[in-house]
């Protein structure tokens, strides 16, 4: 854990933030400045900075992550659809060092981002 990582506080639980989902390697919480009806984060458990930071030891987490997404989907009812992000770096729009999914639905969304 990195101990001024905001991600990495609430993954420890240090804020008794409610997960949506636990498991060993990620836990998914709602944003609390939400996009949508519906938005979600989901993160890996250890402080990876970014997208452009995975290495191969991370293929199988990144597996569990999307299936986590989708298991996350379809709790919310999100059967007309939904949008996962990944902003990365300055020009992403990352806000916070410490990868995240966002999932977003409940709405009609638009096409493209600004
Ligand atoms: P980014 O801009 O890095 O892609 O996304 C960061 C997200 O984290 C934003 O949507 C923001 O609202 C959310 N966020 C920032 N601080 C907190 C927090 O303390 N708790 C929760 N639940 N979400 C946060
Ligand atoms: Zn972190």
């Amino acid at each position: 854990m990195h101990s001024d990582c905001l991600f990495c506080k609430i993954a420890s639980g240090a804020f008794s933030t409610e997960f949506l989902v636990e498991t060993e390697n990620l836990v998914a919480f709602r944003d609390i400045n939400p996009a949508a009806p519906t938005h979600v984060l989901v993160i890996p458990k250890r402080h990876i900075p970014s997208l452009a930071r995975l290495g191969p030891e991370d293929q199988h987490l990144m597996g569990e992550i999307m299936l986590a997404v989708k298991q996350i989907a379809e709790q919310e009812g999100l059967d007309e659809g939904f949008r996962v992000v990944v902003n990365t770096g300055p020009d992403g729009g990352q806000s916070v060092n410490h990868l995240h999914f966002h999932l977003l639905g409940g709405r009609s969304l638009q096409w493209p981002p600004g």
